[in-house]
């Protein structure tokens, strides 16, 4: 099978490379097309997945496929974009039928779930790994920026965290486990779902937002310096779900949420009097702690008394 017969078979006449929407035409030209609506800006992101980096080196192309678009699409989340498409940029050992198939049903899942459609790529043969780009939408001037915090701001996040670092350990084949809560955390490292309707919904709203993929504590800190402010966190106030909780124990679970990676939810910051109506409105918003002058990020207990996070992050199982 050679390199156009490979993109035909799997990309090109996959039901996500379809044009129509925003993408005037798709793959099979030099470039793809797309039209943006008059008072949109594009927004746009790169990630590049490297095979026994970002995910082991055998593993169910499947999930990596659905994985490989979730982990790309959750960036427009974080900006309250919508989704238009994305390229693909493949490099593979060999050509491998049944590996291509279910790699490309696996993005195509996901591309459905998130509306997204493959406009392009490139494909070439060396150790596997890909680099998807994304590109959304967002009217112009609304975009959620990691820079507009504002001292008494609430901190929010978009739900239980630490679910998809629970899982690490059976993902890396350090631990073995075929328990229903295990198979769940599995699910939220393999399947993570952007949060591209609350985005949306944060649009106007929140002051600030990113996406949570190197956990909690790591990316508060990245707004916290764009908006040159300090992000107080409430340790108690981190939700942390109850299947992670039985699987990993209450230190660990912590742990998870707290410094754990690949969560894939939104953090946002948001003036109190615009709490009540997304509430209403059903969001899974929880509260996690406010914002204050200042900056880095400040993590605390019970009593409101600063827990050590130092620049290389939570130190609290140091002694
Ligand atoms: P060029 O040589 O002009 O860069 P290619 O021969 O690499 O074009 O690709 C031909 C067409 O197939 C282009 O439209 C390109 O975007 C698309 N394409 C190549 N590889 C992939 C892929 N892995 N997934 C989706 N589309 C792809
Ligand atoms: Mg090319």
């Amino acid at each position: 099978m050679g390199e156009f017969e490979l993109i035909r078979r799997y990309f090109a006449a996959a039901a996500c490379a379809r044009a129509g929407g925003e993408v005037a035409l798709g793959i099979g030209d030099d470039c793809a097309l797309l039209v943006l609506p008059a008072g949109e800006q594009l927004a746009v992101s790169t990630d590049t997945l490297v095979a026994g980096v970002h995910f082991p080196d055998s593993c169910d192309p499947y999930l990596l496929g659905q994985r490989a678009l979730a982990v790309s699409t959750s960036d427009l989340a974080g900006m309250g974009a919508t989704p238009i498409g994305f390229t693909l940029a493949l490099t593979l050992p060999t050509a491998d039928s049944s590996w291509l198939c279910e790699f490309a049903r696996g993005l195509d899942a996901m591309a459905a779930g998130c509306s997204m459609r493959l406009i392009g790529g490139d494909t070439t043969r060396g150790p596997l790994s890909m680099t998807l780009t994304v590109f959304g939408r967002v009217p112009a001037g609304q975009a959620l920026l990691r820079s507009g915090a504002q001292p008494g701001d609430l901190l929010c996040v978009g739900g239980a965290l630490g679910d998809a670092a629970g899982a690490l350990p059976i993902v890396l084949g350090e631990r073995e486990s075929d328990t229903v809560e295990a198979a769940a955390l599995l699910r939220r490292y393999w399947t993570p779902q952007p949060q591209l309707a609350l985005g949306r919904a944060l649009r106007g709203k929140a002051t600030a937002a990113l996406d949570i993929s190197d956990g909690l504590l790591a990316d508060c800190a990245h707004i916290a310096a764009a908006s040159r402010v300090s992000l107080c966190i409430e340790q108690s106030s981190v939700p942390l779900s109850k299947v992670l909780l039985g699987f990993a124990g209450a230190e660990q679970a912590l742990q998870c949420g707290l410094t754990g990676g690949d969560d894939y939810l939104l953090a946002f910051t948001l003036p109190a009097e615009a709490l009540p109506a997304l509430l209403d409105e059903g969001w899974p918003i929880h509260v996690i702690g406010h914002v204050t002058s200042g900056e880095g990020v400040q993590l605390l207990d019970a009593g409101g008394n600063a827990i050590g996070v130092g620049p290389r992050g939570y130190n609290h199982f140091e002694s």
